[in-house]
């Protein structure tokens, strides 16, 4: 392990502020506190907002809420909620560390491991297209290197716009050893002089990571696959500024069901989705934990102080991992039903507001109702229309059910109904005391099949179809459903 000041692991997670936080990132995150966390070690959330153009700070907001909701609170970088920078290595935000990265590119340029480059975007892209027409690698083609440093200084004196592009002159393969891949050979040939600073003074992604990184005393950088051919940039990066190099794991691609890579395409991959979607973080995380990972025990579902036990890098899989929803939802399911009633009842309840309904506000009334529902539940957005028929709120009669009303025999039923549920002593009934009124109101009306169970149902939900009654009826108290039947019998 690379050594740092405090002979710790420290990872760290690095999102470009651009939008929610996704599968892929959370993943990335999540591997990184969990390593850490392992150890021992620290984990650190560094914000990468070079971009200008593309990062926002409602973007660096939602990113930290979602991580937030995730419980995967960083040791170091902006504060949860005044967004201020807490820890040693401070700033944590690359917009705010720009004159580091100035201080650092003056070292290369004056090592001569660096040059500017004054050629304009039309020159680069005619050359690029020269290049490629006659099957070369669209290389930057050196043009600037020739000018010596004194000349280019001189020029932007003079108030020239300059870029600083890395020299590329290595001859000998580039090599490293991957956690997750073993040893990765870049030979040479693979790239043309890149750029370190745009003519704009902005230090790219590959020069800010690889300075914050190795100033950061990051020991082990976990990221996405599609990051490998940036690792080639840093590693030239670190050797010339003689940087000590991390340990690198370049976690596998994460696919949709269809096997193409997780995106957009497939609908929902922000966390935001799937919290609002009624997914919990502990699922989530748990379910996240898999993508490229499993147990040395075999288990799935896993407490956090589990997760943290087991989770080690030796485990990680280099196959492409394939994001399927029917197993997250299963793994939803696995925490709804195991999870304290009344902490899943807060849970519920924002649910339940946003679609309007009104629950009785008794304690061990809600431990009944969760108990006989969870079971029929994989989201807490399913808990809505279980829950609907309990809400207080007056019955909401359809046309099928208005038309049920209309037969003959519904008005005899439903008063006997309510005759009997009337006569009861209890406050609630019992799924056998309710099956026994059911049983005497078929012998004393002389009814039965559906001119028995729609009119109940009806006087019950509003309708003649859906929702078990059997799971309803014993959490309906004997007033709400004496209100019900009688709102039927006035129509
Ligand atoms: N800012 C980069 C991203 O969001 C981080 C890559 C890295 O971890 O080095 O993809």
């Amino acid at each position: 392990m690379p050594k740092n000041t405090i002979g710790k692991v420290r990872t760290r997670f690095a999102p470009s502020p651009t939008g929610y936080l996704h599968v892929g990132g959370a993943r990335t995150a999540l591997y990184s506190y969990l390593y850490a966390k392992h150890t021992g070690g620290e984990y650190v959330l560094r914000v990468e907002d070079t971009d200008q153009v593309r990062s926002t700070e409602d973007a660096l907001k939602m990113q930290v809420e979602d991580l937030l909701w995730l419980g995967l609170n960083w040791d170091e970088g902006p504060d949860p909620k005044t967004l201020k920078d807490l820890g040693s290595f401070a700033p944590y935000r690359q917009s705010q560390r720009l004159e580091i990265y100035k201080k650092y590119s003056d070292q290369i340029l004056a090592q001569g491991k660096a040059f500017y480059c004054f050629c304009t975007d039309e020159d680069l892209e005619r050359k690029r297209q020269k290049a490629m027409k006659e099957g070369r690698p669209p290389h930057y083609d050196g043009t600037c290197r020739k000018i010596d440093i004194e000349t280019a200084k001189q020029k932007i004196s003079r108030g020239e716009k300059g870029a600083v592009r890395f020299l590329v002159t290595h001859t000998h393969d580039v090599k490293f050893n991957d956690l997750i891949r073993g040893e990765v050979v870049f030979p040479p040939g693979m790239l043309g002089d890149f750029i370190l600073l745009r003519s704009d003074g902005m230090p790219v992604y590959n020069f800010c990571c690889t300075i914050d990184d190795a100033l950061m005393e990051i020991t082990h950088v976990l990221r996405a696959e599609e990051h490998l051919s940036n690792t080639l940039r840093q590693l030239l990066i670190y050797e010339a500024l003689g940087f000590e190099i991390p340990i690198f794991g370049h976690l596998s691609i994460i696919l949709g069901a269809d096997r193409q890579k997780l995106s957009k395409r497939h609908g929902d991959t922000s966390c935001h989705e799937y919290k609002e979607k009624g997914y919990l973080p502990e699922a989530i995380k748990n379910y996240i934990a898999l993508l490229g990972w499993s147990s040395p025990k075999g288990q799935e579902i896993f407490t956090e102080s589990e997760l943290i036990e087991q989770f080690d890098l030796d485990r990680l899989n280099p196959a492409a991992a394939v994001f399927d929803e029917v197993k997250l939802k299963w793994v939803n399911a696995q925490y709804i039903r195991t999870m304290p009633h009344a902490e899943l009842w807060q849970k519920l309840l924002p649910f339940f507001d946003g679609a309007g309904l009104k629950l009785p506000s008794d304690i061990e009334w809600q431990d009944k109702a969760i108990g006989l529902m969870k079971t029929s539940m994989e989201t807490l957005v399913d808990a809505v229309e279980l829950f609907r028929p309990l809400s207080l709120t007056e019955l909401d009669l359809n046309d099928e059910g208005k038309e049920v009303l209309k037969w003959e025999t519904s008005f005899k039923v439903i008063t006997k109904w309510r005759e009997k549920i009337e006569g009861c002593g209890k406050m609630y009934l019992s799924t056998a005391e309710f099956d026994a009124i059911i049983n005497s109101v078929k012998d004393e009306c002389n009814v039965k099949g559906k001119f028995l169970f729609m009119p109940t149902r009806v006087a019950i939900i509003g309708k003649p179809h859906g929702a078990e009654l059997k799971q309803l009826v014993p959490l309906l108290s004997k007033d709400v459903l004496v209100a019900r039947a009688n709102r039927c019998l006035k129509i």
